[in-house]
């Protein structure tokens, strides 16, 4: 299989300089191996997406120096590469994880999993679910579906899941332990990130995804539902985030550390570069 790679930044604030070293580093990566680069556009939750960051996204990418062979602007072979654009597809594949028994509908609101569950996982993951909704055994019935649940992954509870990462050798997770029964099709009628990026990188045939660390445990996740829908998983290299000078995560909230604010102050992609790389 060919190297093919891919940039994935949700429009949801301006880029900083994480995503750009990222997103660096997937170049390098797809170079190396003389293979492609996808960009697409993760942009399914309406209540947090502005097409002015869309907007905004290209052009700090292309001043960092960041090329794709794919994309919303230029087209390619599994357009369109705007995740707005692909509900039919991830619609169709929460009717097959219905239909293999793997997801329930939940009732459970946000503040219900984490009273119930307490705190969370590390500070970037989700506490895991207290199987308040799980049915016994597979999914309820067509009959019994409620309307305006959430839909959520039941996860092989005990189970041990490992994969080799790219940078960082075998990773493993206990699945019910490290992180539980996860959301796969909103209240709100938005398919979650976990479903939409595995059904997107599984259909535009990305060879491997390089991404920040701090989303470990979502590969996990993936890899469940790659093995539901009897999808062959990309390879995996997760990148280590950048932390200020105190040893704190750098986060879209730092708005000074966006690359439009650098950019404004003199700063140089060359500068960044030599800075975090
Ligand atoms: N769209 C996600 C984000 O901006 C990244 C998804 C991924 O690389 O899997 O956080």
């Amino acid at each position: 299989m060919p190297y093919r790679g891919r940039l994935a930044p949700s429009p949801t604030g301006y880029l900083h300089v994480g995503h750009a070293i990222t997103f660096w580093q997937a170049q390098e990566r797809a170079r190396a191996a003389g293979g492609e680069l996808v960009l697409r556009i993760e942009d399914l939750d309406p209540h947090r997406c502005r097409a002015e960051f869309r907007e905004a996204m290209a052009e700090d990418l292309q001043w960092f120096g960041i090329c794709w062979d794919a994309g919303p602007d230029v087209g390619g072979p599994h357009a369109p590469y705007v995740q707005s654009e692909r509900t039919a597809r991830y619609r169709a594949a929460w009717d097959e994880l219905r239909a293999r028994g793997f997801i329930y509908p939940c009732l459970c609101s946000r503040r219900d999993v984490v009273t119930a569950a307490g705190a969370p996982h590390g500070d970037t993951d989700e506490p895991v679910y207290p199987k308040t909704c799980r049915p016994a055994a597979g999914t309820v019935s067509p009959a019994e579906e409620p309307t305006g649940a959430n839909w959520r992954f039941r996860v092989p509870d005990g189970e041990t899941l490992g994969f080799m990462d790219g940078r960082l050798g075998e990773q493993t997770a206990v699945a019910g332990r490290d992180f539980g029964d996860f959301v796969i099709w909103r209240r709100d009628d938005v398919p979650s990130y976990q479903l939409a990026v595995a059904v997107d990188d599984a259909a535009m045939r990305i060879s491997e995804v390089v991404r920040g660390a701090d989303l470990l445990m979502s590969t996990f996740r993936q890899l469940l539902i790659y093995r539901a829908l009897s999808l062959e998983p990309p390879a995996f290299y997760h990148t280590a985030l950048l932390t200020d000078v105190t040893g704190r995560r750098l986060a879209k909230r730092d708005a000074a550390l966006s690359l439009r604010a650098l950019r404004a102050t003199g700063v140089t992609p060359d500068d960044l570069r030599r800075q975090h790389l």
